[in-house]
């Protein structure tokens, strides 16, 4: 594989690029998807999703391209905010899969970069980069959800040490990560929001005990995670002891902005669903009528809609996106961004089940297609997208309050 110069001109720089992906780009991965949660998460509980996916981390790593914008210095691309837009864009028009996907590059690398001290940005940013270490989020817990600041897991100072004790939930792949950015109390004094701390935590720390939640599905996505007794180092906290609040918002913010441009990006799916499209399925499935066009005015209105609905997201994604200044956190905007997304994303897979009709609650045996198979569990996930990350009701009431101005209620 061959590097680049990388020209100053961000449109030179897409020639570039196009001619790289060409060459470099391994063909089953065309056309799939282009989304930061679906691809290789890296860690060393994690495998790749194909050789392929390898290979194609395997060529990006050396130009720093799992983490295009962030500094050299950890190993990344250091590319300009134009540049690594560019980076971005060529991916999606391809639907090619980001070289590396997780926690790691758009959650907690981010909030590092800003909040966190030298000695945690050298110790953690190479090994996100490379995909050395996977993450957990540890925010919820029962009683601590939407409240999220009525958080009880306690972190006891003992010299360099925090004791951390309590219980996290709804741990997306706990079982899978290597370390836990995880919310903690560390004092009980003041608001509820003043005594809690933003502390890293690694998986294999003695005390940690991870236990699947089987869902109805038969899936086990979530985690249950105890900590007894777990030693901490104080080094390990990001930010400020005790203030830790304004940093598991800041981070909050970016994971909401990442989930509305994966969707933007056309979401997460698997791969029966690749090549999904609402109007195919309904043109199969209902036909032409005498006029030519779809037999079914409702749905035909609902996919336009649901198609616009769409672009409009796009938009909205890209405005934000130029609008945010290189390093800062994306602020109240990304509620937005979370609540239309999420919506729109669950409008959508709605719609196909009511196209796809008895077909689409297909779950098992031989009388379903895959893609049907795949559709049902699909539009069962989108559920979980207006509750993950704050739920709809919690990000309209930041966008009531934050960016509307509008008086808090009871
Ligand atoms: C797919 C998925 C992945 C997740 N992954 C993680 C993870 O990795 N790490 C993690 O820490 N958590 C994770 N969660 C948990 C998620 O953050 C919580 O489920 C979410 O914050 C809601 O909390 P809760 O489930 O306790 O519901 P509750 O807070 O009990 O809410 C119940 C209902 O009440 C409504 N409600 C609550 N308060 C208000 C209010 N003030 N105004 C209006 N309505 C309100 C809510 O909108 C909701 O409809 C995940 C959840 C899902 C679905």
């Amino acid at each position: 594989m061959s590097a680049w110069s990388v020209p100053d001109d961000p449109e030179e720089f897409r020639a570039v690029l196009g001619l790289w992906l060409e060459q470099n780009a391994p063909r089953s991965l065309w056309n799939t998807v282009s989304t930061p949660f679906q691809g290789h998460w890296g860690g060393t509980r994690t495998p790749f999703p194909s050789d392929d996916h390898r290979l194609w981390y395997e060529r990006c790593l050396p130009l720093g391209l799992t983490a295009p914008s962030w500094p050299e210095k950890y190993g990344a691309a250091g590319l300009s905010t134009a540049h690594a837009r560019v980076w971005a864009q060529e991916l999606q028009s391809r639907e090619l899969p980001l070289p590396l996907v997780g926690f790691g590059l758009v959650m907690i690398g981010p909030i590092l970069l800003s909040e966190g001290s030298e000695e945690l940005k050298d110790e953690h940013l190479p090994k996100i980069v490379q995909g050395h270490i996977r993450w957990c989020q540890g925010y919820s817990e029962p009683g601590a959800g939407s409240d999220l600041a009525a958080l009880r897991t306690r972190a006891e100072r003992d010299g360099d040490h925090f004791v951390v004790s309590g219980q996290k939930v709804w741990t997306s792949h706990a079982e899978r990560a290597d370390w836990i950015f995880c919310l903690v109390r560390t004092s009980t004094e003041g608001r509820k929001q003043a005594g809690i701390s933003f502390l890293l935590i690694d998986m294999t720390s003695p005390g940690i005990t991870v236990q699947p939640i089987q869902l109805i599905s038969g899936a086990s996505p979530f985690c249950e995670v105890f900590f007894e007794d777990v030693r901490v180092p104080v080094a390990n906290v990001v930010g400020d002891i005790d203030n830790g609040w304004r940093v598991a918002k800041a981070l909050l913010q970016h994971e909401r902005t990442v989930v509305g441009e994966s969707i933007a990006a056309g979401g997460a799916r698997p791969p029966e669903l690749n090549d999904y499209t609402l109007r195919q399925h309904a043109l199969e499935l209902i036909g032409l009528g005498p006029d030519g066009r779809l037999d079914d005015a409702g749905i035909r209105d609902e996919i336009i809609a649901s198609e616009m609905d769409m672009a409009v997201m796009k938009l909205a994604v890209r405005q934000a996106n130029e609008r945010l200044k290189a390093g800062a956190h994306p602020g109240s905007v990304s509620s937005v961004l979370k609540l239309a997304g999420t919506e729109l994303n669950q409008r959508r897979w709605e719609l196909a089940g009511r196209i796809g009709g008895l077909d689409a609650t297909g779950w098992d045996g031989p009388e379903f297609i895959p893609r049907d198979k795949a559709l049902s569990r699909h539009l069962l996930r989108s559920r979980g997208n207006t509750i993950e990350g704050g739920t709809s009701e919690v990000q309209k009431n930041i966008v009531a309050t934050a960016i509307l101005k509008l008086p808090k209620g009871p």
